[in-house]
């Protein structure tokens, strides 16, 4: 960050943001990146340069765009949302979305886009494989839709499968990928499409005040993330399997391990239990500085990346076992 080459990326002349936008665009099979401030400016300026007031989105209900957004696409540009159900690991039924495709009538919104995630964070960060973005990109084809994929975890997804991240990406109009999750730099994410799509994302990033001048010292920790950091993802997979294993054994908890396919691990108290996880929460971090998130009365979320590796992971687990006797 400290030697890289600067210049005013609102007028495109930062090199470092450039090579970052041309490099993610390359691994993802696509013409054209945007470098953006965060996850959510990447869904928003990759779903606004797609559809616009009056226009529809058929989408999961409990994607991170439609639920943990602050509902940006309907705040800032008038698209609705569609929200179908999905399954264990983030599918929506491919009937249904067909069958929420609006008739060409003045009643209905115009569905205009389907916006997917892959790894599924509200399904314990499942990795979903090929087949369901081909099938969708059929029904997308039949419609003439178009398709945004959030993909601020794609390439645990990709990692996760064993596939080439652009397997996936190359059934998606627009796709985002995190450079400040799993991948660890400090901030940022890049959204890839078309090079029209990607002129039209760079207006609406302007407009939401995301086009940051010398944006290259950003950029620059993000090429290092894109080639250093992509390779290990496999370390935080196994660290999370053997976080699941540990919490498996322990008597107050309940873990699922056939959902423990990437860096995520959701796991509960028993019912029985009488304490709530935030109490649990609380007391990991004040007697053992150890941070684990709550989700509803019962349930935890850890997660394992690059500075949680084997022997935080054996802290957590010895942490809980003291916690909860
Ligand atoms: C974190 C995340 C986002 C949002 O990213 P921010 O940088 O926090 O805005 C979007 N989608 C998914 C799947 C995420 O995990």
């Amino acid at each position: 960050m400290s030697i890289a080459a600067l210049g005013d990326d609102v007028y495109g002349e930062d090199p470092t943001v450039n090579a970052l936008e041309e490099k993610t665009a390359a691994m993802l099979g696509k013409e054209a990146g945007l470098f953006v401030a965060s996850g959510t400016m990447g869904n928003l300026t990759g779903i606004l340069s797609q559809a616009t007031r009056g226009d529809e989105v058929i989408t999961g209900v409990d994607t991170h765009a439609f639920r943990a957004e602050g509902g940006g696409y309907a705040v800032l540009g008038g698209v609705v949302a569609k929200m179908l159900q999905t399954d264990y690991l983030g599918r929506m039924n491919l009937e249904a979305i067909e069958a929420a495709v609006n008739p060409n009538d003045p009643h209905y919104a115009r569905s205009r886009l389907i916006a997917l995630e892959n790894s599924y964070g509200a399904k314990a960060g499942a990795p979903i494989d090929e087949t369901y973005f081909a099938n969708v990109r059929s029904i997308a084809n039949r419609h003439g839709m178009s398709i945004h994929l959030d993909g601020a975890r794609l390439f645990n997804a990709a990692v996760s499968l064993a596939v080439d991240p652009k397997k996936i990406s190359r059934y998606a109009d627009t796709v985002t990928i995190c450079l400040s999750k799993g991948l660890c730099a400090p901030v940022g994410s890049v959204l890839c499409g078309t090079v029209d799509t990607i002129n039209e994302a760079r207006r609406i990033r302007k407009v939401l005040g995301g086009g940051m001048r010398q944006a290259g010292i950003l950029a620059a920790a993000g090429i290092v993330a894109l080639d250093s950091m992509i390779g290990r993802l496999e370390e935080d997979h196994f660290n999370a399997r053997q976080l699941a294993q540990g919490l498996a054994e322990i008597t107050d908890l309940e873990i699922d391990l056939s959902t423990v396919n990437t860096n995520m691990v959701f796991f509960k108290l028993i019912d029985r239990y009488p304490r709530s996880a935030d109490d649990i929460v609380s007391e990991l971090s004040s007697r053992f500085n150890v941070l684990v998130g709550s989700r509803g009365k019962k349930s935890f979320r850890a997660v394992t990346h690059y500075w949680v590796g084997e022997s935080e992971v054996a802290m957590l687990l010895r942490s809980l076992h003291k916690a909860l006797n």
